[in-house]
């Protein structure tokens, strides 16, 4: 999509550091890094995110992103990483094309995960009827 960033910085059209490519993704290092040597995962064919992508998209983007995220582990001398996906604007996704967030961690980068919340009696069964019965 010519008016998509990341399509542009597929195509080139915009400059980025990228660290791997192949026919179906490019990676390269997000601009605000969490902590150095943050990817971005992007496949090439645009989709909104992963409720969008097919089926194959979505398999060849772990592949890549666990090669993706050996080498960085590697080369940074770190065991440790997140991966985070946002999907849509309220799960905080700025760039609507899919992406894989590869993220290395450091042992006083004092980055916290998500807070917690708890079911009440009864409605973890009720959510998880309704998935089950979402499921195509
Ligand atoms: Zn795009």
């Amino acid at each position: 999509m010519d008016d998509c960033l990341f399509c542009q910085i597929i195509a080139k059209a915009i400059p980025s550091t990228p660290v791997y490519e192949d026919a179906g993704f490019y990676a390269f290092l997000d601009i605000h890094p969490v902590n150095p040597g943050h990817t971005l995962v992007v496949p090439k064919e645009h989709s909104r995110h992963l409720s969008d992508a097919t089926e194959e998209t979505a398999r060849e983007l772990m592949s890549v992103t666990q090669k993706i995220a050996r080498a960085i582990c590697l080369a940074l001398g770190s065991d440790d990483f997140n991966l985070e996906m946002n999907c849509g604007p309220t799960a905080g996704q700025v760039i609507p094309h899919l992406h894989m967030h590869v993220v290395p961690r450091l042992a006083d980068d004092k980055l916290k995960h998500w807070p917690g919340k708890s079911y009440a009696e009864g409605a973890a069964e009720v959510v998880a009827e309704k998935i089950r019965a979402s499921m195509k």
